[in-house]
């Protein structure tokens, strides 16, 4: 049978109008100027208009292995055929437990369980309710604060919003979870400014947390959360030997530490976890993005043996988390990650990743002295060349320089007035140099 939408004619790619409601943009801008890609193969995005723009953000975070890895497209296609869906309540699927077991064994030591969701928002709010949970097993009931850090993303769950650090995003829908508090962003860019990798001064910021345990009864603090380096906040390593000790003062006080993992996940800084990157383990994990390559949406909690075991300490016919999605463990979501993973370990991308990151920071530090740059930051391969604001228009000089670089075919992303990086790991040398380029002139042509 013909339907009419099988018949009706297929709208121009420009031809946008306003059904569509797109998350994080100004939408009659947008309608002005839309930027629209009809497909996308490796390092590049095909745009509507027929050019081949070089992917400089990998998606948002996520495309690790370059676009329509083949083996990725194959699994979601067989998968599809094969078993369209299933529930995760009280039934699975065997790839779900494949997955599970392949994640946890490039995950640190030690953190053997997953919690499958389809976001990294779920992930998130999955992790934060699995600690107060966790505590609540054990009988410590009382344990419900969270602690979060300044310029953080969790998400845009009520709880990745309240733990997360960036003011504009609460603005408008409070009011949130009761029992915050943060951490301060552990940079001061008068000392630590255009430091290549983790600045090596900044330790004691983690310090703080003591005194925050001063303030707040440390009997009563579920967990912190941190993204081991801020991403959508900007791009910010973490001074040497904070995270250990962060690390050290959440034992010491039996708090559970939690790596928000969504963007260093999966091979960012050369090693598969941030965890392993700077040998500091967290409590729990939590992770979405690079776990499929971005094809399918996923995320998951990954959990030590600790708090798994206190769930599972219960009476054998209880209900140990009272807590899911529909979606949890999707069969294609499925399919994708275990493909996702195969393909990382083909073409070695993590070992790949840490040859290419000194390269990666030369490179972005080539643009120091650049008109208007007043910091650079690296790590693995990711970074972000932050600019003064215009005064007056925060956030011009951001969006004039992105869009300069897509005009001449490179994607950057710009948050305010910084020009935040994350290609693919696949990206090549020329294509480094290529977006350095593009970058230089998008400075070199404004005021
Ligand atoms: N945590 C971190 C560290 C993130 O970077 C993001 C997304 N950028 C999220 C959580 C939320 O993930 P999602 O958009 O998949 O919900």
């Amino acid at each position: 049978m013909t339907t009419s939408l099988q018949t009706a004619p297929r709208p121009l790619a420009n031809d946008v109008g306003d059904a569509h409601w797109l998350p994080f943009t100004a939408m009659r801008q947008f309608r002005s100027q839309p930027m629209m890609f009809v497909g996308a193969e490796g390092m590049y995005y095909i745009a509507a208009d027929g050019r081949r723009i070089l992917d400089a953000m990998a998606g948002l975070w996520c495309v690790n292995a370059g676009h329509a890895q083949p083996r990725i497209v194959e699994a979601i296609r067989e998968s599809a055929g094969r078993l369209d869906f299933v529930s995760s309540f009280k039934m699975s699927h065997p790839g779900a437990f494949e997955l599970a077991r392949r994640l946890t064994e490039v995950a640190p030591e030690g953190l053997d369980h997953v919690f499958f969701t389809n976001s990294g928002s779920e992930a998130v709010d999955s992790a934060l309710k699995i600690a107060r949970g966790y505590h609540r097993a054990r009988g410590d009931a009382g344990r419900t604060k969270l602690i979060g850090r300044a310029k953080g993303y969790h998400g845009m769950g009520f709880g990745g919003l309240s733990v997360g650090g960036i003011g504009r995003h609460k603005r408008d829908f409070g009011p949130l979870l009761p029992d915050v508090a943060h951490l301060s962003l552990p940079y001061d860019r008068s000392k630590m400014g255009f430091s290549r990798g983790q600045p090596v001064t900044g330790a004691d910021y983690a310090d703080e947390l003591e005194a925050l345990l001063q303030v707040n009864d440390p009997a009563t603090v579920a967990a912190v959360i941190v993204e081991p380096v801020i991403g959508s906040g900007g791009v910010y390593p973490p001074p040497t030997q904070y995270l250990d000790r962060l690390r050290s003062i959440c034992t010491r006080h039996g708090i559970l530490l939690i790596f928000d993992e969504v963007i260093t996940g999966f091979g960012r800084l050369g090693q598969p976890f941030a965890a392993q990157a700077f040998g500091v383990t967290p409590d729990i994990i939590t992770c979405a993005k690079g776990m499929t390559n971005g094809a399918v949406p996923m995320g998951g909690v990954i959990v030590s043996d600790l708090v798994f075991d206190a769930f599972m300490a219960g009476p054998p016919e209880a209900i140990e988390l009272f807590h899911g999605y529909t979606y949890s463990g999707h069969p294609l979501a499925c399919a994708a990650g275990l493909a996702a993973l195969d393909t990382y370990e083909e073409l070695d991308l993590f070992a790949r990743t840490a040859a290419l990151a000194p390269v990666w920071e030369a490179a972005l530090h080539q643009l120091k002295g650049a008109p208007h740059v007043v910091d650079i930051r690296n790590i693995g391969l990711l970074g972000v060349v932050e600019l003064a604001s215009r005064p007056g228009e925060p956030g011009a000089r951001g969006s004039l320089c992105a869009h300069s670089c897509y005009e001449d075919g490179v994607l950057v992303r710009a948050s305010g007035d910084s020009i935040v990086l994350s290609p693919p790991l696949i990206v090549e040398e020329h294509q480094i140099e290529q977006i350095v380029a593009s970058i230089r002139s998008g400075l070199n042509s404004m005021n």
